[in-house]
């Protein structure tokens, strides 16, 4: 199967074919390291990241991220904000593969204990130095989309994480513009993580969002007509264009529990192919732990990304209850 020569280039992390077309256009090109492109002028203009490929195997936003800024190299002056693109796990993309060593995503924090050897951390590292020297110049609003693809079937097919620490007007923006990329539902989580858009909005008071465009297929393989609403979304926010003014509400989750696995005799009443959303009842058994049970303590709850199969410390699953 032959890729579209723009899609091959940002799943390999090769920006030469549009660099020069911004840089043509008077903007500020860097890439401070590799898969990480920014593209600046007025500080004082919103600043956007969009983050692909954190997982080496999501590749519908690798997709839909190259259609979008091949389209926009050919208009460069359209591009109204500074914007950072990051390619995330360049080499599990290689390999169509999640990860290498561990979870790209659970690597965003300064305390990593035995995982600080493993091939992501070096990479964790390149995307906050990075990141942070992007947010610090910004002076106006302060975006991070990180874009994925769910691994499972869910109740919602597209679906977005909210990380703490965005306050109320930035984030209630946030969800308009989910709302209006086809986003169904959003997921506030009031507790720390260690993820990339946690990192941002945590770290370096950007309106972030983990954003979850549906299930995932092979590079090239993506029905990207599924992402056109994302897409029109995206390209409306770098071209700082007006959104609809028809209001689209995503239903509300929040995150009550977050399942850790603490030992190998860790045991869960669902697997990795058990859809996201799926909804349990009152003492419902989510998981055992040794002598440690868990059991549904709302009159719902519904489990969001269950895996047991994770490393030992590491979050085996979401318990969220609907709020709005
Ligand atoms: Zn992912």
């Amino acid at each position: 199967m032959t890729l579209p020569p723009a899609v091959a280039a940002l799943a390999a992390a090769d920006f030469s074919g549009i660099v020069p077309r911004f840089v043509a256009a008077g903007f500020a090109v860097s890439e401070p390291a590799a898969g990480v492109l920014q593209i600046v002028s007025d500080p004082s203009r919103a600043s956007v990241l969009l983050s692909v490929g954190v997982h080496g195997d999501e590749t519908a936003p690798i997709e839909l991220l190259a259609h979008l800024l091949d389209a926009l190299a050919r208009e460069p002056q359209q591009l109204a904000v500074n914007l950072m693109v990051v390619v995330g796990n360049i080499a599990a993309i290689r390999q169509a593969r999640r990860f290498i060593d561990v979870d790209l995503n659970r690597l965003f924090c300064r305390e990593r204990g035995l995982l600080s050897a493993v091939a992501e951390a070096a990479r964790a590292d390149e995307l906050m130095v990075a990141s942070s020297a992007f947010f610090t110049r910004a002076a106006g609003a302060r975006w991070h989309l990180d874009l994925h693809t769910a691994i499972r079937g869910s109740l919602y097919p597209t679906f977005a994480m909210i990380p703490e620490g965005i306050v109320d007007a930035p984030r209630q923006a946030l969800i308009t513009l989910l709302g209006h990329a086809g986003i169904a539902a959003v997921i506030l989580n009031r507790s720390a993580a260690s993820t990339f858009s946690a990192y941002t909005a945590a770290q370096l008071g950007v309106t972030s969002a983990t954003v979850e465009l549906g299930q995932v297929s092979a590079l090239g393989d993506n029905d990207t007509g599924r992402f056109a609403a994302a897409a029109a979304t995206l390209a409306r926010l770098l071209r700082d264009d007006s959104a609809p003014t028809d209001p689209v509400a995503p239903l509300v989750f929040e995150v009550v529990r977050e399942i850790i696995k603490h030992s190998e005799a860790f045991r869960m009443a669902f697997d990795a192919t058990t859809p996201n959303f799926t909804a349990l009842p009152r003492d419902a058994l989510i998981a055992t732990d040794g002598t440690q049970v868990y059991r549904v303590e709302h009159d719902e709850e519904r489990v969001v990304f269950p895996n047991p199969a994770v490393r030992i410390g590491f979050r085996a699953g979401l318990m969220v209850v609907r709020s709005g």
